[in-house]
């Protein structure tokens, strides 16, 4: 079986369905594994939950979707993913609200755990590097989990000596599910933050036992003006273009 490893879509409707399409065209996948906030930065949060909610998927809360929420202090945020935020909520409709309520902070699929931030803090916390990585293999029981939340693809293994190394990810990577235990990021959908601006997503065929990394160009120009149609912070327009 095929499962799609999606995150931080950030109402990046174009990214998104960039991504889909991609997904489909390298022989598509029966699941999608969704890591959290669907909604924020971005100007489509009513239609991109509404499309996620066409697919057999399952999601994890994210930072931004409890934001949206009105659970977290907006005071958490820096002021332009603040005003987004506001701006976030007042576009969603009862449906769309009851949907993130309730989305869990964590699920266990297989031999995956699937959260937003890391299995020990699973809306807060980054995993971006050994130190923190090496912590959080503590908090989950399955073999793999599966982390966004840093918009970075990003692969740390927890060795047979104890040991945590990082494995920086370039597109087009497969990695092989061997023995040891593993903490996956997929980086971002609808706002990548390594400096690539393309999608990115992974794909996890579990006959093959492989998770392989993609990017996937996607309309960046539409993204913005939708975001500048709406008054969105200026800033935030334009770092999609460079990926961070
Ligand atoms: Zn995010």
């Amino acid at each position: 079986m095929r499962y799609a490893i999606i995150s931080d879509i950030h109402s990046n409707l174009a990214a998104f369905q960039a991504v889909l399409r991609d997904i489909d065209e390298r022989g598509s996948a029966e699941r999608i594994w969704c890591l959290g906030d669907v909604v924020g930065y971005g100007p489509d949060p009513r239609e991109c939950i509404d499309l996620l909610r066409q697919y057999d998927h399952v999601c994890v809360a994210g930072n931004h979707d409890w934001v949206a929420l009105g659970r977290v202090d907006l005071d958490d945020f820096n002021p332009e993913a603040a005003a987004a935020s506001v701006w976030t909520t007042e576009q969603l409709g009862s449906e769309e609200l009851d949907y993130l309520d309730n989305l869990p902070l964590s699920l266990e699929e297989g031999d995956f755990t699937l959260v937003h931030g890391s299995p020990r803090e699973p809306i807060w916390e980054y995993l971006l590097s050994v130190y923190s990585a090496r912590i959080s293999f503590d908090y989950f029981q399955t073999k793999y989990c599966l982390v966004g939340h840093s918009h970075v693809p990003l692969v740390f293994e927890l060795s047979a000596d104890g040991a945590c190394l990082l494995h920086e990810v370039s597109p087009d990577t497969m990695l092989r599910l061997e023995v040891n235990r593993l903490i996956i990021n997929p980086g971002g959908v609808g706002q990548p933050r390594d400096g690539d601006p393309r999608a990115s997503y992974a794909v996890y065929d579990s006959e093959q036992g492989v998770v392989s990394y993609y990017r996937v160009p996607y309309d960046i120009a539409a993204t913005q003006k939708r975001m500048k149609e709406h008054g969105l912070p200026q800033r935030l327009i334009a770092r999609l273009r460079y990926g961070w």
